[in-house]
């Protein structure tokens, strides 16, 4: 089966392989890889797995995968440079052209080619990075890798793939390298890197990591026919150390096992598995593209994982023991410890040449290396060969090996599956929280329809108690209205019993049974008619009652409007007042008109009268000189109304006679009574009637209206007339005697019309002027009767009133000067003064000219001077005795002011000058 030269292989189908070109420039720059191991997924790695990685997982043929094949030369040991000195090697190396020469004798060799040529030199760094390198990987993308020693005992397998390097770090084998850059390269929170250490030794399985697990069965998958240890412990690896503990440990079981076994460690194998659990983010994964459409697919799409798993084998030595029991074992025994070495090379030979039987079941060896030739992992073989020519036919017998595993291609797969596991354990959480939302929200839900129950059944109770309540009123109004109705009836029906009773006994007198009979059956019928128009009458009632109902309401309806209407009403009622007093004051004016007219009426009575008195006495020649004087006094009144009506009223006077108009005075009629009053009044004016009026008691009279009539019209033209008598000394006495001012007092105090108060003022102020009547007038109150009619404002009124005081002070002052009257004026005694100064500068003169003269008579007698200092008097009189347009008061004011110490005092005082 050797192959002469290379030339074979060159030609061969899988010599411009990437693998080799990248392998070269991994060695080439080093560092570049280092480089690549922070970007797992991209960059170089994916390049050293062609197209693999995007379509891996659709493409379930894999891609091709040459088993890749390095040779390393151990360099020479003691013994040899000892023993073979003066031999050379039996191989030669040309690593440029990765060849190998193996000499045949010293004139000849055959060539081999390899994928990698690794001299004595070559260093463990290098070896890692040329031989495994690669495969770890893969591995780490997700494809299943096997790094292979192979070779003849004692040739550098262990040292090349299991050194700890503990105490050189370059020394470190591939294990311990590839579990770096494993570690360096996944995520220990998403990925997980856990390893399984066996040994197989006569077609047993051991656990290096458990040496009581001595039996450690291969399971195949039936569907996929992938096969696995499980009963092989699995220990996680999380950091370089514990690993190399581990296989410190697995070394520590294996040289025991073997000793117990009475076998060395050359005659086992050891197989370290790595698995690398990685997985893999949506954005890489395949199934995201296709299926990742609907959003709530993301929570139910299984996340992908990548199952790499590197087997790292340290093939029990390859030099053939078949020979004899040289080392104590049986041939029996020494097939079975090679049968799985055997059944390797014959695999690799069947799959070599493409054979269609590939005996893998053969051994436990093959089983477990099934996936490793012709399978789907990136394998890489390296072989071992001594330099000593003293074991030439075990290494060509090696190359051999070498030769043809570098024939075996797999077809690489990616170990990418759907992780449904976690998906499953996801759906559980994810189930287990929509329970819980669930439970909470059927709680929720529970509780609403229970407050909405309970709400309800408040509403319907609150509801069906009103309607109870409603229902009740009704009930009982109804049930009211029927007893009434009842009530009606029953007396309806015991007035027409009465009435049939009363009808009914002579009927029943009469023996007549059966007229008796049919009257109570009339009876009863007319009751049920009565009964029947009862009810239409309660009908009508009830009928009544809703309309008088909707009256009211109406009539509330306009109680408000007429409400709202009232304020407008109350300006309508001012305005009709206002119009009822212009009316009044027209009718006013009428009436004096009529007055007139009655008068005439009157005298035109008094003439008839008159004329009938002498034609009774027998003249009757002088009745039409009689109606002449009347028709010529009518038609002088008509011409002059001014004196015409004073001549009128003295003929009247004349030819009525005073006795008969005093008479009119007590007239029945009021009309007569005014118009009579006034025909005094006007004769009272005249001083040649004043004694005549007096004297036949008009005075009496007119005082007599004062007290007895209400009317106020005669009140002022009664108080008129006594203040024209009242001019008269004697009358004067008579008016007082008679109780005039009690009377003229009283009339002010009822007056409301200023004339009246002007009449009753200008009498008593007529009085005033009187020297005798001063105590009398002042003690029965005609002072204040005086100062109380300011009260009303009428200029004349006021005029009246300060002649009134005028007159007493002047009256006053005489007696002072007389020496009758000593002490202060009645008039400050009586409060006159306050009005006095208020009143001193009037802008009515009449008022003003009064009140000046009165200061002035004050002023003259010493004892007022203190009150009217105090009262603000003394500024009126410098006022007046400087600025009063009439000379005379002037004069008066200035006198008095200087006759007076008590003035002049004060004046100097005041620094008053005058
Ligand atoms: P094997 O496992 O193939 O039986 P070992 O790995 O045990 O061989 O190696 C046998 C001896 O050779 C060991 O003492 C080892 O240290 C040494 N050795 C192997 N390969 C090398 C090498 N490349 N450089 C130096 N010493 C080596
Ligand atoms: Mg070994």
């Amino acid at each position: 089966m050797a192959t002469s030269g290379g030339g074979n292989y060159r030609n061969g189908t899988h010599k411009s392989s990437m693998k080799v070109d990248r392998s070269l420039s991994l060695n080439s720059n080093p560092k570049s890889s280092v480089k690549s191991k922070s970007l797992p997924s991209s960059g170089p790695r994916r390049n050293s797995t062609g197209s693999l990685a995007g379509g891996a997982a659709k493409d379930n043929a894999g891609v091709p995968g040459r088993v890749r094949v390095a040779v390393r030369l151990r360099p020479r040991n003691a013994e040899e440079l000892v023993e073979d000195a003066d031999f050379a090697d039996c191989v030669e190396l040309q690593p440029e052209l990765k060849r190998l020469k193996l000499r045949k004798n010293n004139w000849d060799s055959d060539t081999y080619e390899f994928d990698e040529v690794l001299t004595e030199f070559a260093s463990q760094k290098r070896v890692y990075e040329v031989v495994a390198k690669p495969v770890v990987e893969s591995v780490l993308d997700g494809y299943n890798g096997t790094i292979m020693a192979y070779g003849q005992t004692g040739t550098g397998k262990t040292y090349t793939l299991g050194r700890l390097g503990e105490e050189d770090t370059a020394a470190r084998g591939i294990m311990v390298r590839a579990m770096e850059d494993i570690l360096a390269d996944v995520s220990l929170e998403t990925d997980s890197v856990s390893v399984s250490y066996l040994q197989l030794y006569m077609e047993t399985i051991q656990d290096l990591l458990d040496p009581a697990n001595d039996n450690i069965p291969i399971v195949e998958d039936p569907k996929t026919g992938d096969v696995s240890v499980p009963g092989a412990t699995l220990v996680e690896i999380r950091d370089q150390h514990s690993f190399v503990e581990l296989l410190r440990l697995g070394e520590a079981h294996r040289f025991a096992a073997n000793t117990k076994l009475n076998t060395e460690s050359s005659r086992s194998h050891a197989i370290l598995m790595v698995h690398v659990k990685r997985s893999v983010k949506a954005r890489d994964s395949a199934f995201s593209s296709e299926n990742g459409n609907s959003p709530h697919m993301k929570t139910l799409k299984p996340s992908l994982v990548r199952k790499g798993k590197l087997v790292v084998v340290d093939l029990a030595g390859s030099e053939r023991i078949d020979k004899s029991g040289s080392e104590g074992h049986t041939l029996e025994e020494a097939k079975s410890i090679n049968l799985s070495l055997s059944a390797l090379g014959k695999c690799i030979n069947a799959l070599a040449e493409n054979s269609a039987h590939v005996p893998v079941r053969d051994s436990k060896l093959t089983r477990l290396l099934k996936d490793s030739f012709g399978g789907t992992a990136r394998t890489s073989l390296v072989i071992t060969i001594g330099p000593s020519p003293r074991h030439r036919g075990e290494t060509a017998s090696t190359i051999m090996f070498g030769q043809r595993a570098m024939k075996v291609e797999n077809m690489l797969k990616l170990k990418e599956e759907f992780d449904y596991k976690s998906l499953a354990r996801r759906l559980d959480i994810q189930l287990d929280k929509l329970i819980a939302e669930h439970e909470r929200q059927q709680k929720a839900f529970e509780d609403e329809i229970e407050r909405i129950n309970v709400e309800a059944q408040n509403r319907i109770s609150e509801f069906e108690s009103n309607h109870a309540d409603a229902l009740e009123k009704e009930r009982l109004k109804y049930q009211k209205d029927y007893m009434d109705s009842i009530k009606k009836l029953e007396e309806q029906l015991v007035k027409n019993q009465q009435k049939n009773g009363s009808e009914k006994v002579p009927v029943g007198l009469r023996e007549d049974g059966s007229a008796l009979t049919s009257n109570t059956e009339s009876s009863k019928v007319s009751a049920a008619e009565e009964v029947a128009e009862l009810k239409k009458l309660l009908q009508k009632e009830n009928l009544l009652r809703k309309t008088a109902e909707e009256e009211v309401n109406n009539l509330k309806s306009q109680i408000a409007q007429w409400k709202r209407s009232e304020a407008s009403g109350n300006s309508e009622i001012l305005k009709l007042r206002k119009m009822l007093e212009d009316e009044a004051s027209q009718k006013e004016k009428l009436e004096g008109e009529i007055a007139i007219l009655q008068s005439q009426l009157l005298q035109l009575s008094f003439d008839a009268d008159e004329t009938t008195r002498r034609l009774d006495r027998g003249g009757s020649g002088k009745v039409p000189s009689g109606l002449d004087s009347l028709i010529s006094q009518v038609k002088h009144h008509q011409q002059d109304s001014g004196n015409g009506e004073k001549a009128s009223i003295a003929k009247l006077f004349e030819q009525v006679g005073l006795q008969k108009i005093l008479s009119l005075l007590e007239a029945e009629d009021a009309d007569v009574r005014i118009h009579a009053v006034k025909v005094v009044a006007n004769l009272a004016a005249e001083e040649m009637n004043q004694e005549k009026i007096v004297e036949a008691g008009g005075l009496t009279s007119l005082l007599m209206l004062l007290r007895n009539s209400e009317d106020e019209t005669i009140h002022r033209v009664a108080a008129g007339a006594i203040a024209n008598l009242a001019m008269n000394e004697t009358n004067q006495e008579l008016i007082m005697s008679q109780g005039g001012i009690a009377l003229l007092s009283m009339t002010a105090a009822n007056a409301e019309d200023p004339q009246t108060l002007r009449m009753v003022a200008g009498a008593i102020a007529n009085l005033c002027g009187n020297d005798k009547l001063q105590m009398k007038l002042r003690s029965e109150g005609g002072i204040k009767a005086l100062l109380g009619m300011v009260r009303c404002r009428h200029a004349d009124v006021l005029a009246q009133v300060a002649r009134g005081i005028a007159n007493f002070a002047k009256c006053e002052s005489r007696a002072a000067t007389q020496g009758t009257k000593t002490g202060r004026s009645l008039l400050i005694e009586d409060g006159a003064l306050p009005w006095i100064v208020q009143n001193a500068n009037n802008e009515a003169s009449p008022i003003r000219r009064h009140i000046e003269l009165a200061l002035c008579h004050l002023a003259q007698h010493e004892a007022n001077a203190k009150d009217m200092i105090s009262g603000g008097a003394l500024w009126e009189l410098v006022r007046i005795s400087r600025d009063c347009a009439r000379e005379d008061i002037r004069t008066l004011s200035h006198r008095t002011l200087t006759s007076s110490p008590t003035f002049q005092a004060e004046m100097r005082r005041l620094r008053i000058g005058h």
